[in-house]
């Protein structure tokens, strides 16, 4: 009973606070939704936002992950930059900085209406900031930030979480705290700072969902 109280209110402050989210960054020029489910997203995605036949590139992210976007995305109507099954990663995630769509989680986002993210080999920033006509961000209420201090500290702390999963031999790996590696294994090498979005109007998209998403 205490614990579905707990969530019941949980859930009432997600939305609250995701709404409110979601109308500071349409406020800077995004496209927003907001979704109370990662499956009403998933419909929105590929239901509304995502037009058949269109190229399609992807950063690393456990949001997207957890959508199962690869088995639509692999159906044969559209035209996947697959970076999960080629046999040159590297060029791969080049070819894919002109996509049509680029999708994404995000690492941090401020009520303000603020995106920040971290990156290895910067890839996936490169194609925030330029190159795929279309950005759609994915996140969970868990990554909005009072302000772009918070939001840089939050990305910055899942460096440990992503070197983890992707099996980078860091010290974050071994310890759970930052040892300010200088290795080629280390995977906090590119922060952006995506302010505004006004400059291309219809580019940035982003869907804020009301659950705990990604790290
Ligand atoms: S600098 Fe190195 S040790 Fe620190 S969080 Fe990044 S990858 Fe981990």
């Amino acid at each position: 009973m205490e614990n579905h109280q707990e969530n019941q209110y949980r859930k009432w402050f997600g939305e609250k606070r995701g709404r409110l989210a979601a109308e500071a960054f349409a406020s800077k020029g995004w496209t927003s939704h907001y979704a109370e489910t990662l499956e009403e997203a998933k419909k929105l995605l590929f239901e509304t936002l995502l037009p058949k036949g269109a190229s399609v590139g992807l950063g690393g992210s456990e949001t997207l992950a957890a959508m199962d976007i690869l088995t639509v995305l692999r159906n044969g109507e559209y035209k996947l930059y697959d970076r999960y099954n080629c046999p040159d990663h590297f060029e791969m995630c080049r070819d894919s900085l002109l996509a049509d769509y680029f999708l994404t989680g995000a690492n941090a986002l401020t009520m303000s209406g603020e995106m920040v993210n971290i990156d290895c080999s910067g890839s996936r920033v490169a194609a925030m900031a330029y190159g795929p006509r279309h950005i759609i961000v994915v996140a969970g209420v868990n990554k909005l930030c009072a302000n772009l201090e918070e939001a840089a500290r939050r990305a910055m702390s899942a460096a440990p979480m992503n070197c983890k999963r992707n099996n980078h031999k860091t010290p974050c790996t071994e310890t759970g705290v930052c040892g300010n590696c200088n290795t080629p294994a280390r995977m906090c090498n590119q922060l952006l700072f995506t302010l505004n979005a006004q400059k291309f109007k219809g580019k940035y998209i982003i869907i804020i969902v009301n659950e705990e998403l990604g790290f």
